[in-house]
């Protein structure tokens, strides 16, 4: 069961929908609807528990844990309930189609080649961005917690909120009345992806490749980082944006998708910049009318506080989830639901390897020692996928992209690509 510190839910570095918020929100329409009711003032549900299975119970009480804000843990404990057993007894007489579970990415590799691996779900964090470069903007001493809410254009009374927590101006109830502090605390960002100021990492030429290579076999990308950086021209709909993506536009009143570049141009000469780097930014911000409703809300096409997830997300994992036979998890603290409900959704037979630099997930029954089915690859995801690639024989599909990566990573894999020359010509020196 959880520790005492899985339940400081806060500190993580995804976009968070609708965890870190520390109101405790009302259901939106849609998550009434799933529901069943407009019984907007009662708050208590009643359903009877006994009558679901493990699968539908979790299932219910991530999703009251994503949109009621509490810990999914401190609902389990309130019901008593052990998401998941302590011990490997049932597990004896399951037979993977891995095998053993693998102790190298060696190992790994030969699984995603095999034909035992039919199907395989990416789910994908913040970590796999990391080496492009992106300001931290939530960190402690991140953009968000330096930024005065007296900078923002708001009313006194949304000043005052914003100062408490810096979430609320990404706020959906907030964006419907005063659209500005999101648009504001936002505008670096919007236009840094818009710019393609960020290269793609390692990691998403990983994603990218494993898609090329095995199309068949990558079922679907959960990404929950929204900084754009999937290459949707040839991915497609291979990725889901759990919590949006910054490199699309769309209307916070009537949901209509819109022009992203006229929303980016809005952005830059209607939008004034708190930041303090642009010269050519105005000195006052309007908001930008939508082209479908008219009304003054158009925003990036990301989940903001207090909203629902993207219909996508509900409809598409259901279908992916069964018969996966791989789990890769990329660079995320697995700490945001209902992303993080992928890890125990999964098929019990399929193998689920963590690429990233601490141990998670211990509190969704991953397992970092003793697992039959749980392989944590420790290290950073630039390091770790480039030594993955290299198994599977893909380095020279890599090549054409190295002036195409952020330097770090284009380092990394010239250091890569010579290494691995030399060995060459030693071996040819051999013979
Ligand atoms: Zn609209």
């Amino acid at each position: 069961m959880s520790s005492a510190d899985d339940l400081i839910d806060n500190n993580n570095q995804e976009e968070t929908p609708s965890s870190s918020s520390s109101k405790r929100p009302r259901l939106s329409e849609e998550e009434e609807e799933e529901r069943g009711g407009d019984d907007d003032d009662d708050e208590s549900v009643s359903i009877d528990l006994d009558s679901l299975d493990r699968e539908s119970l979790m299932a219910l009480l991530t999703q009251i844990s994503a949109s009621q804000n509490i810990p999914l843990s401190v609902l389990l404990q309130s019901l008593n309930q052990q998401p998941f057993d302590d011990d490997d007894d049932d597990d004896e007489d399951i037979e993977y189609p891995f095998g053993t579970v693998p102790t190298n990415l060696q190992q790994v590799a030969e699984f995603i080649q095999s034909d035992q691996c039919q199907r395989i779900l990416v789910l994908a964090g913040a970590g796999m961005s990391v080496a492009a470069g992106i300001p931290d903007y939530r960190s402690e001493n991140g953009f968000y917690a330096t930024l005065s809410a007296h900078q923002l254009t708001a009313t006194p009374q949304q000043q005052a909120a914003i100062q408490q927590d810096k979430t609320f101006a990404l706020d959906q109830h907030l964006f419907l009345e005063n659209p500005l502090p999101c648009l504001e605390l936002k505008r670096d960002f919007i236009l840094g992806v818009h710019e393609q100021r960020w290269k793609p990492t390692l990691a998403h030429r990983f994603c990218a490749l494993l898609a090329q290579q095995h199309s068949h076999k990558l079922v679907r990308w959960y990404t929950q980082n929204i900084d754009g950086l999937e290459d949707l021209s040839t991915l497609g709909e291979k990725v889901v944006h759990v919590h949006g993506t910054m490199s699309q536009a769309d209307c916070a009143h009537c949901g209509a998708r819109q022009d992203t570049a006229a929303f980016h141009q809005h952005v830059k000469t209607h939008i004034k910049d708190v930041t303090g780097h642009d010269p050519t930014a105005p000195t006052t911000s309007q908001p930008m009318r939508c082209s479908h409703c008219h009304q003054p809300g158009v925003k990036p096409a990301i989940v903001l506080f207090r909203s629902s997830l993207p219909k996508v997300f509900f409809e598409r994992l259901p279908q992916d989830l069964p018969d996966i036979d791989l789990l890769l998890i990329l660079g995320t603290s697995l700490r945001v639901a209902p992303a993080n409900s992928i890890v125990w959704r999964v098929p019990s037979t399929c193998l689920r390897v963590v690429i990233n630099r601490e141990p998670v997930g211990q509190h969704l029954g991953i397992r970092h020692s003793n697992s039959r089915r749980d392989f944590h690859a420790a290290g950073d995801c630039e390091h770790v996928v480039l030594e993955l690639m290299e198994h599977l024989g893909w380095l020279s599909l890599l090549e054409d992209c190295v002036d195409d990566l952020p330097p770090s990573s284009a380092q990394l894999l010239r250091d890569k690509l010579n290494e691995k020359k030399q060995q060459q010509s030693q071996e040819c020196g051999k013979q």
